[in-house]
């Protein structure tokens, strides 16, 4: 079956009581059970609730794997691959990860003697020097957050194969429309379903999408043991967002290629990052690995302090100043101060996070009326 028909169909069947198409919310926290033990399937709903069944079946089929769970949040699905982990393990990532990512290993796991090697993925004899006994999780995240680095998935699975690490890829970027990581030889997708999955910007939830079966009978364990599962009004926004999800991501994309050379071709702006882009430095592993370019693009502004950099961020109209990403409005974010706060301005600045960087999710208004508000706020 299709991308399109999956993300409509999958996982789904018309309500066995009533015939209802869409999914129920079965909104309840318990079931019946006929005699001890005896239940048709559910018990308790920490553990498994039918619509939540519903969405990570569907996911499972964008995804193309035999599994997957969903969390509570992005950060909740994160947490459990790292909970594989125990004291002593090393875990190598990439330079510029998500903020929020980067808090958790330095601020909550490093405490639990787990180490965190943050290092460019872009060449694989840096990776393989930075490997010991000790290593046993690669992470990555491609298209990188805010400087739209790709990481080459493949090389990164031969690394991951060579030396037996568990090759995790946050896929959240990219969206199962436009990347598919398993393909490559990742072992584990993660995605913050609060961005393009769910698309509205009206739910937090995160993802995992796994063939292996072991790797998932671990990662089922620790999704109920720790607990952070998603409650059933949740899942079914996701399911109902994912109906639309290729229809958002044609749009995310075309829009995406016209603000991103827009913006290249403006006398204020110094410095594009968009995959898209011929010259982009990883541009032939963007087309090797992605199906297309996404709407997600930063820019540096020529000689802006922070100050006038604060001032374009706050004089838009129809883009929103806001975190996040991934929905169908527009969203125009300061990385340094919002989405990136938590890493050390040193190491932010090494990544290309200056401050007078903006990133932006385009979303899937009218092109014309995006390009108008770009060119009075940077006017
Ligand atoms: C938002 C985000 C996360 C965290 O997901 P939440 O749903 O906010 O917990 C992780 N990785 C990336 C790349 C993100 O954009």
């Amino acid at each position: 079956m299709h991308f399109d028909t999956k993300a409509i169909h999958a996982g789904q069947h018309p309500d066995p009581t009533t015939g209802a198409v869409m999914t129920p919310i079965y909104q309840t926290s318990t079931y019946w059970q006929e005699s001890p033990g005896k239940h048709k399937g559910y018990a308790y709903a920490r553990g498994k609730n039918p619509t939540r069944t519903a969405l990570e079946n569907c996911l499972a089929a964008l995804e193309d794997s035999k599994h997957a769970l969903c969390f509570s949040s992005g950060m909740g699905a994160i947490d459990a691959i790292v909970k594989l982990l125990k004291p002593g393990d090393e875990v190598i990532a990439g330079n510029d990860l998500y903020g929020g990512t980067y808090r958790m290993f330095t601020k909550v796991f490093a405490q639990y003697q787990i180490v965190f090697h943050f290092i460019d993925l872009s060449d694989e004899q840096t990776i393989a020097k930075c490997i010991n006994s000790n290593t046993k999780l690669l992470w990555v995240e491609t298209p990188t957050n805010p400087t739209m680095q790709i990481v080459d998935l493949e090389m990164c699975s031969r690394i991951a194969q060579k030396h037996g690490l568990i090759f995790a890829v946050d896929n959240t970027f990219a969206s199962p429309y436009l990347q598919n990581p398993l393909k490559w030889g990742a072992h584990i997708v993660m995605h913050s379903v609060t961005k393009y999955l769910g698309g509205h910007s009206d739910v937090i939830m995160g993802a995992l999408c796994l063939n292996d079966d072991d790797l998932y009978q671990k990662l089922a364990f620790i999704h109920n043991s720790c607990g952070a599962t998603p409650g059933p009004m949740d899942s079914f926004l996701v399911l109902r967002g994912l109906k639309t999800l290729h229809l958002r991501m044609e749009r995310h994309c075309t829009n995406g290629r016209k603000v991103a050379e827009f913006l290249k071709s403006h006398p204020r702006i110094e410095k594009v990052y968009w995959p898209g882009f011929e010259s982009h430095p990883n541009h032939h592993i963007a087309q090797k690995q992605m199906r297309d370019f996404g709407g997600m693009i930063s820019f540096v502004l020529k000689n802006a302090s922070l100050e006038q950099t604060f001032k374009i961020a706050s004089s838009f109209n129809v883009w929103t100043l806001a975190e996040s990403l991934g929905g169908v409005e527009s969203l125009v974010n300061h990385p340094a101060t919002m989405t990136h706060a938590s890493i050390p301005k040193a190491e932010r600045e090494q990544a290309g996070v200056v401050d007078n960087l903006l990133r932006l999710s385009t979303g899937v208004e009218h092109i014309d009326d995006l390009i108008e508000d770009l060119k009075q706020a940077l006017a």
